[in-house]
């Protein structure tokens, strides 16, 4: 699989009933829903002259459409603190550099198991300023590649496939393990647990589909864990065009990312943390003490933690690291109730299809439909961009979302931004610890970090205390990853790879044939 509880208190109250006996009868009354939802948005386009049904505008080109840069997970979240920076240097037993989920995750973790311990995070810019303040907000409890991948990585590094399926367990188990913390730490970021939900709408996806869940139930997972849907079952989940059948797995919660980031920052510093903001690292240093060089002054710790995902390459000696790879978004104004009717998602399933070129979706806690996907080019010398304001990348998203949920074609498009993700070369995540420098490091989850940020962060807590848990003998627990290419050979492969991967789905939606370049693809990555 690739791709809290306030929502409960809002419109999740909600639920529109999508299940229906009769298929024949259902499909009817989905379509006669979507003409009435049409119709309702179309005669609210044309009265709507003033900003009522515009959400946070942030520099609106009209009234239905908002120009961007802007998450629509920003706007939503008010009364966000703004930290001190580092006022000169600094000696403490734990300095992490990067405030995002894996930064905050490890520190908390640290806390928990031992009060008092003196933890510094060093922000380059404001907390969640990164992927964790602007992501899908699907929690899911995968690594990236799947069991498949964890299985291979056991086998290489213990020797036993088993551990594979451990790690895929654990990582199930975090979701349940972020919403407990969310829940006890008083963090309202809108969990909700309604699974994963993948649709699949080519035969090629359908096979790899069933040879997904052939390969879980290979290794212990039951039903209630994964399952194959048919073409009805799907549809009566989400109401999308052209499903042929789908795949639901349990291990899935729709957060609100941007609270989820904030809140947990006000949970390590209730927990004695300390967090500075716009304090850039520039260099990390091996040594004891190891250190950590910033524009403000110089940590030194007896542990440096390395949590900087897709900026990996801007600290010194780690420009081939990990590869900064943009992921795009946008978001839907609320939809009325009448076309959630027609659409489905009644118990929040975070969605997709199981296209190469990756594409996400959750239903907001405000009925939104906050969409992205993958497919902006890669910039020579692995520079960084955002994708933050409008840009074709976000009109291709958008015509996603109409082809996919013709339902949502005349929703004003409010939000649009983007965000970077961190990719190793082998496109295996990882946490890990050298002792002999004092440097730790966690990340490279390729576009699947909400939830294996946690894990990650808890399992580097252990590994800073020298805790003998189940985490520390996981096969992802030290693994280091090739580095990338030099250039050109880097942006030469990675363009190919990417013009491969959108040639390959284009393919198989065309002939319902598996594309040999989507093989090669897979064989690539
Ligand atoms: C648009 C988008 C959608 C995504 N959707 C999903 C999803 O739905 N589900 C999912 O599981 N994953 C998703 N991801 C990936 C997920 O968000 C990330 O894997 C996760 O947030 C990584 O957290 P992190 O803390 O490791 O990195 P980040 O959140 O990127 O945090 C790194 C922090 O380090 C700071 N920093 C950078 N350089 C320096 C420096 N030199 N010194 C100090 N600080 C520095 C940054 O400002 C940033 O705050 C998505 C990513 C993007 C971009």
């Amino acid at each position: 699989m690739r791709k809290c509880l306030a929502g409960r208190r809002d419109s999740d109250e909600r639920r529109a009933d999508t299940t229906g006996t009769n298929n024949k009868d259902t499909h009817t009354a989905k379509s006669t829903a979507a003409q009435r939802s049409t119709e309702w948005l179309t005669s609210r386009a044309s009265r709507q002259t003033s900003k009522r049904y515009i959400v946070a505008p942030v520099a609106a080109t009209s009234t239905r459409e908002t120009a961007v840069g802007r998450s629509l997970w920003a706007d939503q979240v008010s009364d966000v603190a703004t930290r001190a920076s580092l006022a000169g240097d600094r000696r403490t037993d734990v300095a992490i550099v990067g405030a995002g989920y894996t930064g905050l995750w490890t520190a908390h973790s640290l806390l928990r198991a031992k009060p008092g311990l003196r933890v510094i995070i060093i922000e380059a810019d404001h907390v969640g300023a990164g992927a964790s303040g602007v992501n899908g907000g699907w929690c899911v409890g995968e690594l990236a590649g799947g069991l498949g991948a964890a299985v291979s990585l056991a086998e290489r590094r213990t020797g036993s496939t088993d551990d594979g399926a451990r790690l895929t367990r654990e990582i199930m188990s975090t979701v349940d393990e972020i919403g407990r913390v969310a829940h006890d730490e008083g963090i309202e970021c809108n969990f909700t647990k309604g699974g994963v939900l993948r649709l699949a709408r080519t035969a090629p996806q359908l096979a790899r589909q069933q040879a997904e869940v052939t390969e879980h139930r290979h290794h212990g997972f039951g039903s209630n864990d994964i399952e194959l849907l048919n073409a009805d079952a799907a549809t009566a989940r989400l109401n999308a065009t052209d499903v042929l059948g789908g795949m639901w797995y349990s291990a899935g919660a729709r957060i609100h990312p941007a609270r989820l980031v904030h809140g947990l920052a006000a949970a390590v510093e209730r927990r004695g943390g300390e967090i500075v903001e716009r304090t850039r690292a520039t260099r990390i240093s091996a040594g004891q003490p190891a250190s950590v060089t910033t524009t403000n002054g110089t940590v030194t710790a007896d542990v440096v933690v390395r949590a900087v995902e897709g900026f990996t390459r801007t600290l010194s000696g780690h420009r081939r690291t990990l590869l900064p790879f943009s992921s795009s978004m946008i978001a839907t104004e609320p939809l009325p109730p009448e076309v959630w009717e027609s659409i489905g998602l009644a118990a929040r399933e975070t969605f997709a299809d199981d296209r190469r070129m990756v594409i996400y979706g959750q239903r907001t806690a405000d009925d939104r439909i906050a969409f992205g996907g993958r497919g902006a080019p890669y910039r020579y010398g692995s520079k960084i961009i955002e994708n933050k304001g409008p840009q074709a990348i976000h009109d291709r998203i958008t015509a996603t979302l109409h082809q996919l949920l013709p339902a949502t074609r005349d929703a004003a498009i409010t939000h649009r931004w983007g965000g970077v993700l961190g990719i190793p070369r082998d496109w295996q995540p990882s946490v890990g610890i050298d002792r002999s420098s004092g440097l730790a490091w966690a990340g490279g989850f390729v576009g699947e970090g909400v939830a294996a940020s946690n894990l990650a962060g808890r399992t580097a807590a252990d590994l800073i205390l020298e805790r003998d848990t189940d985490l520390v003998s996981l096969p992802w627990v030290d693994h280091v990853s090739p580095r990338w290419e030099p250039e050109p050979l880097r942006w030469l492969g990675v363009t190919t790879f990417l013009k491969l991967t959108t040639q390959a789905d284009a393919a198989e939606q065309r002939t319902g044939r598996a594309s040999r370049r989507g093989a090669l693809v897979d064989r690539l990555r």
